[in-house]
């Protein structure tokens, strides 16, 4: 027979027993889902959100358009910038499904005001995934079409930070959406994989001078790089927009040097789209 200290025992051991059990399940609940799984959620609560960020004319700082910025709402309210997961989603795939739903919720945003003034653009960030996928050019017209913003008033941004692996099937792409009247830009000019031939072979419209070259720009000069790209986008017949400009300074001197157009948070952040069109239906009535 047991005696009660056995008793007492058996009962504390199971207890103890059951507390680390209930802490191991705790633990396996509380593990973070594999961040693959969690996008592919949260594309399907529809948290990917664009912003709209600015751009200008150098020479008076006006509003010419905007380029959609990706953000990931959380639940709980919080904006999770792109470069926590952007990359994985290129990897992934996943980005195909993610650019259409930015192009459509952007536009969505922004129709009323780029239908009442004409020269107004929107830019959006396309991928070499985007522009492989399977119907690409097909789903685009869809969207356009649907937002009654004509095609001329679309720039596709194309990065040059990732290599595109079949260029030649790119450039046909790329010329497809041109002859639809589609504005191209190569974004990241000189920071990325393809070499100098890539922009010759792009054949883009506008040519995007990355942050990291704006960064040099001050009084005392930091400005050889730009010239250069200033000249081989004149020389190409590529329009050019400085991104990243964050002082009145480099505002004047890119000026000064002949570039186009500008971004960066000198005259405006990435904004809520609603803020956005906001600004610009301000200015329209300046
Ligand atoms: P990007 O295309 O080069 O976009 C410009 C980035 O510079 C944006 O960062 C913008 O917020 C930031 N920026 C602009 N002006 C300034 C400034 O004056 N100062 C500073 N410090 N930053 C400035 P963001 O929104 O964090 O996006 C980072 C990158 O993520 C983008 O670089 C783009 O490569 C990628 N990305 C963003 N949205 C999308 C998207 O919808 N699709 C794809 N595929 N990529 C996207
Ligand atoms: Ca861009
Ligand atoms: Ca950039």
């Amino acid at each position: 027979m047991h005696n009660r200290e056995d008793e007492n025992f058996f009962i504390a051991g199971g207890g103890i027993l059951g507390l680390l059990f209930g802490l191991l399940i705790a633990q396996l609940l509380a593990r973070p889902e594999n961040p693959i799984t969690e996008i592919k959620r949260g594309i399907e609560a529809d948290e990917f959100v664009p912003y709209v960020q600015p751009l200008f004319d150098l020479r008076d700082l006006k509003i010419i358009g905007g380029e959609a910025l990706m953000r990931w709402r959380k639940p709980d309210g919080t904006m999770v910038p792109p470069s926590n997961f952007i990359n994985l989603a290129e990897d992934s795939g996943l980005i195909v499904p993610m650019t259409r739903s930015i192009i459509k919720q952007t536009l969505n945003h922004v129709d009323d005001i780029l239908i009442r003034d004409r020269s107004l653009k929107v830019s959006f960030n396309i991928t070499p995934q985007d522009l492989m996928s399977d119907g690409f050019i097909m789903d685009l017209t869809s969207i356009v079409s649907d937002s009654r913003v004509k095609p001329e008033q679309i720039v596709l941004e194309i990065t040059e930070r990732q290599e595109i692996k079949d260029e030649h099937k790119a450039a046909g792409v790329v010329e497809s959406l041109k002859a639809l009247g589609y504005r191209i830009a190569l974004d990241d000019t000189g920071t990325g994989h393809n070499g100098l031939s890539y922009i010759q072979d792009l054949n883009a419209d506008i040519m995007k001078i990355d942050k990291k070259f704006v960064d040099f720009i001050s009084d005392d000069g930091g400005t050889e790089i730009v010239q250069m790209l200033v000249q081989l986008a004149k020389r190409m017949k590529m329009q050019t927009i400085a991104e990243g400009i964050e002082t009145e300074t480099q505002a004047r001197i890119l000026n000064e040097l002949g570039v186009d157009q500008g971004q960066g948070y000198y005259v405006a952040k990435p904004l809520k789209p609603e803020e956005f069109c906001m600004q610009v239906r301000k200015q329209a009535l300046k």
